[in-house]
């Protein structure tokens, strides 16, 4: 594996891939790796020549007083599983060159980018569209893997892919789970014990909602269920059960289901979600 920080030098290393008919796998990432990352980067693995993966800690999707500067790092750790996963290209931006003095172009996808969690933080998919786009632009990879765990990140991408006419297949792998089903996250180091445990109930009530479907009740019961399973130490920001192609409310049973949850365990912020029906 080798490591770059510049972009002159990786849009070389790629080329050059390119040129030998390397087809190109991309994974982006803030780094602070677990195995719900190493799922991804074996993805990429799997369908394509070179891999390369990036981790930058992207300060235009935090608002001010957001986790930004705590946002955990480990980048000789991530360096170490990252090779032992099959990364072939590890992409460590620099902030001045993303962000070059007088950078004022951003990429704002409506209508979905705006609900739930673009709702709760504003600027957030300004951010997340921003620099995905700078970086499709700069790796220009056939295909980009992301993770189901940010279901709505996944679908504001995707919209801005078709929207730019980006070339880049955009890839969906499902949410890696602790044993105890909590949804694997860099955040989950801010957890305390008692807040660990009270989390556990964000799975608990996902599954709720399923299982509620599952037996053939509709979507005000499943959301019901889900609320009344959520411990109630969580400040929930939302938990509903919605269209999971559109991000907007869902009404009959007969449409892609998805639940949705956010809300705050303790000081730190998690986000959950769960495919609702037949597969
Ligand atoms: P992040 O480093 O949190 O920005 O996440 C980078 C990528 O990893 C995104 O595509 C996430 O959706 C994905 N990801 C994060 N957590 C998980 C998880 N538990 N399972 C699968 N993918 C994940």
């Amino acid at each position: 594996m080798i490591t770059i920080e510049h972009i002159g030098e990786l849009r070389g290393a790629v080329a050059e891939a390119r040129a030998r008919g390397a087809r190109i796998g991309f994974v982006p990432t803030m780094g602070y790796l677990h195995d719900g990352h190493l799922a991804l980067v074996e993805r990429a693995r799997r369908g394509n020549d070179l891999v390369v993966v990036s981790i930058f800690v992207n300060p235009t999707q935090f608002a001010p007083g957001e986790d930004f500067a705590a946002y955990p790092r480990d980048p000789e750790g991530d360096a170490v599983k990252l090779a032992a996963a099959g990364c072939d290209l590890l992409y460590l931006p620099l902030q001045e060159e993303i962000y070059p003095e007088g950078f004022a172009t951003y990429v704002n996808v409506e209508g979905i980018a705006t609900r739930y969690e673009g709702a709760h933080r504003p600027t957030h998919f300004r951010g997340v569209a921003t620099v995905v786009a700078t970086f499709f632009s700069i790796v220009a990879p056939d295909e980009a893997v992301f993770g189901q765990k940010d279901a709505q990140q996944v679908a504001v991408v995707r919209r801005m892919t078709r929207d730019l006419h980006f070339p880049t297949i955009i890839v969906t792998i499902p949410t890696m789970r602790e044993a105890d089903g909590l949804a694997m996250s860099s955040r989950n180091v801010y957890l305390s014990a008692d807040d660990r445990r009270e989390a556990l109930s964000i799975h608990r009530a996902l599954r709720a909602a399923a299982a509620a479907i599952d037996e053939g009740a509709g979507v005000p019961a499943a959301q019901e269920a889900m609320r009344r399973t959520l411990s109630d130490a969580i400040a929930v920001d939302y938990a509903d059960v919605i269209n999971a192609e559109t991000f907007q409310p869902a009404v009959g049973t007969d449409e892609p289901l998805l639940a949705v949850f956010a809300g705050r365990v303790g000081r730190t912020r998690l986000i959950d979600n769960m495919p609702l029906g037949p597969a």
